[in-house]
């Protein structure tokens, strides 16, 4: 008898059981269909000892219906899906689905109907037709693609392709990419690049694991570096994965490894149009794919062969997922490599402390860049102390950071103020009676969107059009903005600077790869003066005119912080101080601060990095904090306050007392209401000693609640909101 154990990707249900009928062929990996009552599902073949067994008799299992026609996944995947689920105390089949791509992309090859536009444009258009025509110039994509992008119903595009004004393209959904050549323009390095990049060609031709930190100044030519491991890999047949914290950053990279590889790499993320995913997917699980980009969501691709890992500014926080498997993308990489037997280079200018403390340890081989590449110098950074050197009433920018700019203008070089802060004012109050505009879905302030003249929630996305009276009091014109945002920072400088052409870089307006490239493309052109931006910013770009940073507030990060505001605060100022003077012209730094004495600010004041690694690390040493001690939250929700609050103490009054585990709380979270749900949390504090998950397992394992409770686990959170 032949039974197969199958995860299905159903919350509600376990893995199942079935018969493999006669003449099918299945194995651990592969992708099957299964009847379940009524329905057919998918099904990813598992080993069954792997798995909670059944108890369901041979005789009373269904057959399997069908064995989709695709590889099955690698036993390293496998391997990979069942530690991050063991970790991150996540059920099996919900990592396991990461892995899928689209259901689609299961089917197999074959074509696909794609529109274009014809390029005919009858004399007599319906204004809708009209507008899709400016629209969807250059586009080609599926109808109901094309309605979303130009704005129309389906029905009208269809209507254009009975009139001649649409045209069908046929697309075969495995056509393959072009190649890239590991030696399509090989870069002459500088000395030290040339030792980074022989160490990690030499771990990339051996193959096996081998992690390595890649701890190099902003413009020392880190992807310039890691860039010569993947001609290795290349050169070698072997498929490499290069993790980027943000989509955003993707255009960039995008150019240069074209202008280096002479093909572009294969995009992955969650964005991609359809048929683009199909592809994706196909070729990265036929090994077709060479080099794959993407966010977080492309770690778990099923590749055929990978031969080389790269996570590139391996410290931003946005690699941790905070829903769904709430997985951090940059340690299962380091576990994929592993698993995979490949090696993994993680690059920043400002390395997490958790990685700096493996380098130190031995465990991660550490390869340093020290200086900008061709003799560029790092910027010059001096504090403004807001108290001693105050900006004029009702404005955020201090007169000597406006001076410096003026004299940026001047010169025709380029200004960048950051600010992390999206949209006009934080906090819109009524002088009259005080009132505050709150979202009745969270624990937060709407905040002002000048340019849309909207008041938005930036946690659930709740909106009202900016309203003229006082909701309470019904006075009219009473409305204040409070605090500033990039908008607000931006009109500011429009009237200080009225000459200076000015990009405001949030992702409100930077929301798509076309509009990041325009941005792009003008900076480089200098047809920007003057860039406001929030963290989107900072990081990635290389604009040779670009001389003076300006941090607006330096404070902000770190109010209210949890343990990691510290070096958040860190890693985001040293960042965006090093997009300043990456050309021949030096830069210039200023940072606006009401703390000039906080050890963070003094640091980067002072550019002793060490200095700043040593004091984070031994905060961290004392409050158990990691690397030293492990954290975990368990965060309790229900759109039932009662109910929350009922589960929270239920979880609170079973908790083990045991030696090495602390656990504190519950409390209201500090969002206690986010999307409509009510939450509570408790932070649990162990050395590293304990067996964390395990203990958590059986903890909540013991109890049951309401089917309104939600209970999510979160291993090493970086969020305590
Ligand atoms: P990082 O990622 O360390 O900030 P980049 O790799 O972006 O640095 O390099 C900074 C700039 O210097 C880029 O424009 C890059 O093309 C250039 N560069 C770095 N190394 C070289 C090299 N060996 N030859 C030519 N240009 C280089
Ligand atoms: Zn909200």
């Amino acid at each position: 008898m032949n039974r197969a154990r199958l995860l299905v990707f159903n919350a509600a249900l376990g893995p199942l059981d079935y018969r493999v009928p006669d003449g099918m062929a299945v194995e651990p990996g592969s992708l099957v269909i299964a009847p379940l009552g009524p329905r057919q599902i998918l099904g990813l073949v598992w080993e069954p000892e792997r798995l909670p067994a059944s108890e369901v008799p041979d005789a009373r299992l269904r057959p399997l219906l069908e064995v989709l026609p695709v590889p099955p996944l690698q036993a390293p995947l496998r391997r990979l899906i069942e530690w991050t689920a063991d970790y991150y105390c996540a059920p099996v089949a919900a990592v396991a689905r990461m892995a899928l791509g689209s259901s689609a992309a299961l089917r197999g090859g074959g074509t696909t109907t794609e529109y274009r536009l014809t390029g005919e444009r009858p004399a007599r258009l319906t204004p809708q037709r009209a507008v899709a025509l400016e629209k969807l110039h250059g586009e080609q994509a599926t109808i109901r693609e094309l309605a979303a992008i130009a704005g129309v119903s389906e029905g009208v595009l269809r209507g254009m392709a009975g009139a001649g004004l649409l045209e069908p393209v046929t697309i075969d959904l495995d056509r393959p990419y072009p190649r890239a050549r590991p030696d399509f323009a090989v870069p002459e390095l500088s000395s030290a690049q040339r030792a980074a990049a022989e160490t990690f060609v030499a771990a990339t031709k051996a193959g096996g694991f081998a992690p390595v930190l890649l701890d190099g100044v902003t413009g020392s030519g880190k992807t310039e570096c890691y860039f010569e491991a993947i001609a290795a890999a290349l050169a070698k047949g072997t498929q490499v994965l290069v993790l980027l914290p943000e989509i955003a950053l993707t255009q960039n990279f995008l150019r240069r490894f074209e202008q280096r590889f002479g093909a572009p790499p294969v995009l992955w993320h969650s964005s991609l149009k359809s048929a683009e995913r199909r592809r994706a997917w196909r070729a990265i699980v036929s090994g077709d794919a060479q080099v794959v980009v993407g966010a977080r969501s492309a770690l778990f691709m099923p590749f055929a062969r990978l031969g080389l890992i790269v996570v590139d500014e391996a410290h931003e926080v946005s690699f941790k997922q905070d829903d769904g498997v709430r997985y951090n993308a940059r340690d299962v990489a380091v576990i994929r490599a592993r698993f995979e037997a490949v090696p993994v280079i993680l690059a920043s200018a400002t390395p997490a402390l958790e990685s700096m403390q493996l380098a130190d340890a031995g465990i991660y081989t550490r390869v340093e860049l020290p200086d900008r590449f061709g003799g560029a110098q790092l910027p010059a950074i001096e504090l403004i102390d807001l108290r001693a050197e105050p900006p004029d009433r009702g404005r955020w920018l201090a007169p000597r950071l406006v001076a410096e700019m003026r004299e940026r203008l001047a010169h025709g070089e380029q200004s960048l103020l950051f600010l992390n802060r999206r949209g006009y004012a934080p906090l819109t109050l009524c002088r009259n009676c005080g009132y505050r505009f709150q979202c009745p879905n969270c624990t937060a302030w709407l905040v002002e969107h000048r340019l849309s003249r909207r008041l938005a929630c930036h946690h659930c996305g709740h909106q009202v059009a900016q309203p003229e009276a006082c909701p309470e009091c019904g006075t009219p014109e009473c409305l204040v903005a409070c605090g500033p945002g990039v908008e607000r920072i931006a009109d500011e400088v429009a009237e200080l600077l009225p000459e200076a052409r000015l990009a405001v870089v949030t992702s409100d307006t930077l929301n798509t790869p076309e509009r990041i490239a325009e941005f792009v493309a003008a900076a480089e052109e200098k047809l920007i003066d003057v860039i406001v931006g929030t963290q989107l910013v900072t990081k990635g770009y290389h604009f040779p005119e670009l001389t003076l940073v300006g941090v607006v507030d330096a404070d902000l990060g770190l109010e209210g912080g949890d343990l990691r505001a510290g070096e958040r605060t860190y890693q985001q100022i040293a960042q965006v101080a090093g997009r300043a003077g990456r050309g021949e012209k030096p830069g210039e730094v200023l940072i606006q601060t009401r703390h000039p004495e906080a050890a963070v600010i003094a640091a980067l004041a002072a550019g002793d990095r060490d200095a700043f690694y040593a004091a984070e690390t031994e905060a961290r040493r004392e409050a158990g904090a990691p690397p030293f001690g492990r954290w975990a939250a368990i965060i309790v929700s229900s759109e039932d306050e009662a109910e929350a609050r009922d589960a929270a103490r239920a979880i609170g009054g079973s908790r083990p007392s045991l030696p090495d585990v602390a656990i504190y709380g519950p409390a209201p979270a500090p969002m206690a209401l986010l999307r409509g749900r009510h939450r509570f949390r408790l932070l649990i504090n162990a050395r590293r000693s304990a067996q964390l998950q395990d203990v958590i397992r059986e903890w909540l394992g013991a109890l049951r609640f309401p089917p309104g409770v939600r209970i999510a686990i979160d291993i090493d959170p970086y969020s305590f909101v």
